[in-house]
């Protein structure tokens, strides 16, 4: 072929006008998206080679990219569905569909995702939702053959093609004359198969449009980084904030030239939670004092993503990272959240103001060379995280150019993910869970006929009654303390009905006169204390009666125990109530049961799921008057009650129990040394934070005083414990098949007592100790306590003696059984040695 002329040129040109026509058309794109790029590196005018061309595409990509990660809130088929638009005209092309590979038990398939895509069609039309898929096995169709021989397709005629399936052609009457076909692999393996179909006013596809399909799905725009997030590990370990924000870098990975990036987010909360509060309120921490993030946060980094592209591409997710981690122990990503700057530096490990990691930062060998960090800023202006990129791949230093487009996509990040989305489901989520709350409200509260079951009047004339004379008929019915041992710490609920615990817990409220004192109506408190043992559930343990001996004792601490002497008279009230509410509406399984079976609890709660939920659930029963017991306190008594409530509630969690321990004992340790009682209650009384971990550690009192009671009554209930540990166990098995612990593993249950007795010495013994210390009169639990572990014990010491029988039995015969020769063991001996 000879050179061309600028006649040849015009002279074809003029022949083919309606190429002419969509050559401009592509170029006349380009170069008006490419003016949005400012400085960009190749100028239009003068690229006519096809690499420089695509380097101003790339730009208009990131562009196109961009806008419809805005538009269409990132969402992967409206990315792709995108590109199709435009494939289908590049190609010219009837219609484009994307199929997804994916396997079923182990059997590989393709599914429609995206169909009948052509340049002007919207994704809704397009979109194929789960339950109307077609989906073929590799054997079937075209696009099945294509994701089996990870081959591209070009099909001049497909009723001469043996793989050719007319299935889709028959269910919407369209008719399929040639198709080009490609697959999107990640490695060796398949993602998707992107499909265009009959070329439009020409007999087949053409060598040129296998090109372009080539070059638009695989060059400039990457779909199989797009596309693997769907399949990603990575997934399982980020929350749904998270995944909206690995999704976005994820997907425009393709244009950060570089070798790695990492994203560091920041901790959103503005207040701590009340137990991370009191070692600083009690003087044992020093206040923060190190940078602050300008909306005033704690500079938190709790995970870290971490995007390895060099070499072998890889994803690293680090929960709750070191300081030392070698992407934060520069302080630039720490400085950078404090101060909302882009920083970009080109000989890095040379910075004398931050010291970065100069070697190989992991295995691969890897070293910094230069950084581009830029903080992630929300609607609000809010700094939610840092981005930082290291070491431009072509090795030069990162330029405007690069601060530009990252800059752009920060803002993406932080403006189109975390908030208009992220946000407006989370406030549904919100406004859902009150509506939630509220029904299962309804359903609990106390009709009537069951009011009347305790207050027996009719409720019409209960209205007409003076309070007085109510009183009067209420107390008739509730039982005598002395005849319930209501006082003692021995209290038993076996011989009361549930029925007549509700009695019992009334009298409670009678005996510290909160009715009289705080006004309570008593119709009013007979609905709520009936309603709230409506709200336990009939579970083994975690039932009515567990609720009310958490309330009873939580009286006897403050009554019998004395310690009502640090606490107002509206304290001791709301402790009682919030103690009767603790575990309401509890599903006999535990916080990581909730977790791992993703129950909805778990969505609406982060951390001590069960615990919120019993505290909102407490929460929405006082929003209602009707059972509102609080109504008659002023504002602020009302505040004081809900923020005891929660602290006593939350404080349940055994997870926090540790938390506050050795704030406790250091209470009791100064009370010791005092000399007068009126000393110890003005150290105590004057100071909140003090009253609130010996309320907390008084909930955790109350919530195992099972572990302290008489024998009989403990070797009963922790059976009831045991047994719906071990119901929860065979969920695990069953449900989430996963193997339960020992403690809920019913196969274990001989291992009891010594799990008992593990749990009294870790667990319960400091608890009871420290409080008969603190207080002589609380003494009858621990001495409660040791006679039982002295119980268990004796138990467990006779299982050991048991199995240690059958062991030496086994032995005896293994060794008149087995081989001679090296026993199994000794190639362990022999690698220890080595290793010393
Ligand atoms: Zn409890």
């Amino acid at each position: 072929m000879g050179e061309i002329t600028r006649e040849d040129v015009e002279k074809y040109l003029g022949n083919n006008p309606q190429f002419a026509k969509e050559y401009f058309d592509k170029k006349l794109r380009v170069e008006v998206l490419g003016e949005v790029f400012k400085g960009s590196p190749a100028s239009i005018q003068e690229s006519t080679s096809f690499n420089e061309m695509t380097q101003v595409e790339e730009s208009a990509l990131i562009f196109e990219l961009l806008q419809s990660m805005q538009d269409e809130a990132a969402s992967m088929e409206a990315v792709v569905h995108r590109s199709l638009r435009r494939l289908c005209q590049l190609l010219s092309a009837d219609r484009c569909s994307m199929f997804i590979c994916r396997s079923r038990n182990g059997i590989p398939e393709v599914a429609s995702r995206l169909l009948n895509v052509t340049p002007t069609s919207k994704l809704e039309e397009n979109l194929v939702s789960p339950d109307k898929e077609a989906i073929f096995p590799l054997d079937i169709g075209i696009v099945g053959w294509v994701a089996h021989t990870k081959k591209s397709f070009n099909v001049p005629d497909v009723t001469k093609n043996s793989h050719f399936s007319d299935f889709l052609d028959k269910q919407t009457g369209y008719t399929t004359k040639n198709m080009l076909a490609m697959p999107i692999t990640m490695g060796k393996e398949v993602l998707a198969v992107m499909m265009a179909v009959n070329k439009v006013n020409e007999p087949e596809f053409t060598k040129q449009d296998e090109e372009t399909i080539y070059f638009t799905l695989s060059f400039p725009y990457n779909y199989s980084q797009v596309l693997l997030w769907s399949a990603n590990k990575v997934f399982e370990e980020l929350t749904d904030i998270e995944r909206q924000f690995h999704k976005a870098l994820y997907t425009i990975k393709a244009y950060l030239n570089c070798e790695r990036y990492s994203i560091g987010l920041l901790d959103m909360t503005k207040e701590k939670e009340f137990y991370d509060e009191w070692p600083i309120k009690l003087g044992e921490v020093q206040p923060y004092k190190g940078p602050k993030t300008p909306d005033g946060r704690e500079i938190i980094f709790y995970k870290i993503i971490d995007y390895i592209l060099h070499g072998k591409e890889e994803i690293k997710v680090i929960q709750t990272p070191p300081a030392d981690h070698w992407s934060l122990v520069s302080g630039l990503p720490t400085y950078v959240a404090e101060h909302g700057f882009i920083c970009n530096m080109m000989n890095a490990p040379a910075d004398e103001y931050f010291t970065f990691q100069k070697g190989p930062v992991d295995e691969t060998g890897w070293i910094i060379q230069n950084v581009l960090s830029l903080p992630i800023v929300n609607k609000k202006e809010d700094i939610v995280g840092v981005v930082t990129f290291y070491n431009r791949k072509d090795a030069k230093p990162f330029d405007e150019y690069d601060e530009q487009i990252t800059e752009i996509l920060t803002q993406f990040l932080g403006w189109s993910l975390l908030n208009t989305d992220t946000y407006e489901k989370m406030n549904k989520l919100e406004n859902r869970r009150d509506i939630a709350y509220e029904m299962l409200m309804y359903q609990t509260k106390a009709t009537t006929g069951e009011i009347e079951s305790i207050l027996k009047l009719n409720t019409n004339i209960i209205e007409d009654c003076e309070e007085k004379q109510l009183i009067q008929i209420l107390k008739e019915e509730l039982p005598n303390p002395k005849d319930v041992e209501l006082y003692e710490f021995h209290f038993s609920d076996f011989p009361i009905t549930e029925h007549g615990l509700i009695k019992c817990g009334i009298q409670l409220f009678f005996e510290i006169k909160a009715v009289e004192k705080f006004k309570v109506p008593v119709e009013v408190l007979t609905r709520w204390m009936y309603t709230v043992r409506k709200g336990y559930r009939s579970v083994t343990y975690h039932n009515w009666r567990h609720g009310f001996n958490v309330g009873q004792t939580m009286f006897t601490l403050l009554m019998t125990g004395k310690l009502k002497k640090y606490y107002t008279d509206l304290e001791a009230f709301a402790m009682i109530a919030a103690a009767f509410c603790h575990d309401i509406d509890h599903r006999g399984t535990n916080n990581l049961y909730q977790m791992k079976s993703a129950s909805p609890l778990a969505k609406l709660h982060g951390s001590s799921i069960l615990e919120r939920h019993h505290l909102e659930f407490s929460k929405t029963l006082l929003h209602d008057e009707s059972l509102n017991i609080f109504q008659n306190l002023n504002k602020r008594q009302y505040e004081t009650v809900i923020h005891l409530f929660e602290v006593a509630i939350i404080a349940t969690d055994l997870a926090l129990y540790f938390k506050k321990r050795t704030m406790f004992q250091k209470i009791i340790d100064t009370c010791e040394k005092m000399e007068t009682e009126e000393e110890v209650i003005k150290y105590i009384s004057i100071d909140p934070t003090k009253k609130e971990v010996i309320m907390a550690m008084m909930m955790t009192g109350c919530d195992l005083s099972a572990i302290t009671k008489p024998w009989e009554i403990q070797s009963q209930v922790a059976l009831m414990v045991a047994n719906e540990f071990w119901e929860q166990g065979d969920l695990e098995r069953t449900i989430l098949q996963q193997q339960p612990i020992p403690m809920m593993d019913r196969e274990k249950g001989d291992e009891l007592p010594k799990l008992q007795v593990g749990f009294i010495d870790f667990v319960c013994t400091f608890v009871y100790k420290e409080f008969s210390r603190f207080h002589k009169e609380i003494t009858p639990m621990w001495d409660g306590l040791q006679n039982n572990r002295v119980e268990w014990k004796s138990r467990a010491d006779e299982y050991d003696e048991k199995m240690k029988v059958i062991e030496e039995e086994k032995k005896k015969q293994e060794a008149n059984t087995a081989p001679k020769g090296c026993p199994k063991s000794f190639g362990v001996i022999l690698s220890l040695k080595k290793k010393l």
